[in-house]
């Protein structure tokens, strides 16, 4: 087992139930102090855990990573000290936040390196390179293509064969708490044949997950399904914001353009790889059997629950949707064995999201297009209005954690506002 994942662990920080950040997790993210500076950090309870001031305090001494990297104002260059070093980082973030008498002295000095949460702001952690997202739920796939096309032939020939993708949008990704404006663009009205221009009508959430690629490769080289989890570094909770209508009338024949690419939003905290590894499960049987490069051994989804809320101005949210990541019938080993298997390369910090996660049931599918059928079974919300899609002043919160053996790893959340259109 990895040291900082044992559930026995205890923090001499007060760590509430339900909280997201309870010692086993220590994710990393960036945060601007009170002076107006970017640096990295970790989070536990409702603390956020500054690195460049333990460094000061002397509580990183031996570690073998450059503790320059804790200034830089995204996670990029931490990430590509590699695994080996982010760990060793991990596992002393740890033994400083466990009750070890005298070993630290830790909490008399705890005040010099924790800032609560709500007295910072914290940043975009990633700079993202390039952006691929993926269409890998088969539930939300097969809704889509039955709604759209064919209840029959719902899933087009490709997609038990390969994990379908495009390339995305990477300078429109904003971090949990940017407002968004409703999007304008070209749709056509259902009772006629011209275009129209004007502002989206049908502006929809997707919720999905994201990796965090922390280790490059040259063009030309390849990733195997065994080797991805080497270049994962983590997960990060991913709003693939969508305007149905226009995506629907630009979409044929190269696929998703201005509907997706004025917005998406992302949590602020990358949770490792590692702090994951004991929600491992296996995934969904493949059917018909995968080619050669895309066959995987082992358990490589993630029992990760998740949840979105509409939130409208001044008033209750509702939740609409409770999903899982588990249900992901690609994993993100085989999208990246997929992503390189031309020679295409990968960098630090670029991003690929999951798709769409849609589970079984009505209550679990992942977007307003699926939980309102195209809008003819309305949501109910606590103040007595509608939604069949997202309104102007509707927030929209997506949360995720794991949770076993008394131990709950969570996401914090994504949150985006939505604005008149500007
Ligand atoms: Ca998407």
């Amino acid at each position: 087992m990895i040291k900082a994942n044992n559930p026995n662990l205890k923090s001499w920080v007060d760590v509430l139930p339900g909280s997201d950040f309870p010692i086993q997790n220590l994710p990393f993210g960036v945060f601007e102090t009170t002076f107006g500076e970017k640096r990295v950090c970790s989070a536990i309870g409702e603390y956020v855990i500054d690195l460049v001031e333990l460094e000061y305090l002397g509580f990183l001494e031996g570690l073998r990573i450059d503790t320059s990297v804790f200034s830089r104002e995204f996670l990029n260059d931490l990430m590509a000290e590699g695994k080996e070093k982010v760990s060793e980082l991990r596992n002393r973030l740890s033994e400083i936040l466990q009750d070890i008498p005298g070993k630290w002295n830790g909490e008399s000095k705890a005040k010099q390196f924790m800032v609560h949460m709500k007295d910072v702001d914290m940043q975009m952690p990633i700079k993202i390179q390039d952006y691929t997202d993926f269409y890998s739920s088969i539930e939300h796939a097969t809704n889509v293509g039955t709604m759209f096309r064919d209840p029959d032939n719902a899933l087009l020939p490709n997609w038990r064969h390969l994990p379908v993708g495009y390339h995305g949008r990477a300078s429109s990704i904003v971090v949990s708490g940017t407002d968004i404006h409703r999007p304008k663009g070209q749709m056509i009205p259902a009772d006629s044949d011209q275009p129209v221009y004007g502002p989206c009508r049908l502006l929809d959430f997707e919720l999905e997950m994201g990796f965090v690629i922390g280790k490059k490769t040259k063009l030309g080289d390849t990733v195997s399904t065994s080797e991805a989890e080497d270049y994962i570094f983590g997960l990060i909770l991913f709003n693939d914001w969508s305007a149905r209508d226009i995506q629907k009338w630009e979409y044929v024949p190269l696929g998703p353009f201005l509907g997706k690419n004025f917005a998406s939003t992302v949590s602020p905290w990358v949770i490792t790889l590692e702090a994951l590894e004991p929600f491992r499960v296996q995934g969904p049987k493949q059917e018909p059997e995968v080619l050669s490069y895309l066959q995987y051994e082992g358990q490589k989804n993630y029992d990760i629950h998740l949840e979105v809320e509409i939130k409208p101005e001044d008033t209750e949210g509702k939740i609409v949707s409770r999903s899982n990541f588990k249900y992901m019938y690609w994993n993100m080993c085989q999208q990246l064995a997929h992503h390189t298997v031309n020679g295409c390369n990968i960098n630090v910090g670029d991003l690929y999201a999951s798709g769409t996660i849609s589970g079984p049931t009505p209550d679990s599918y992942g977007s307003m297009l699926e939980i309102s059928w195209k809008g003819t079974k309305p949501v109910s919300m606590p103040d007595g209005t509608e939604r069949k899609f997202i309104q102007d002043g509707d927030s929209v919160i997506m949360r995720g954690f794991c949770e076993k053996d008394g131990v709950r790893i969570g996401f914090g959340e994504a949150e985006g506002k939505v604005l008149p259109t500007k």
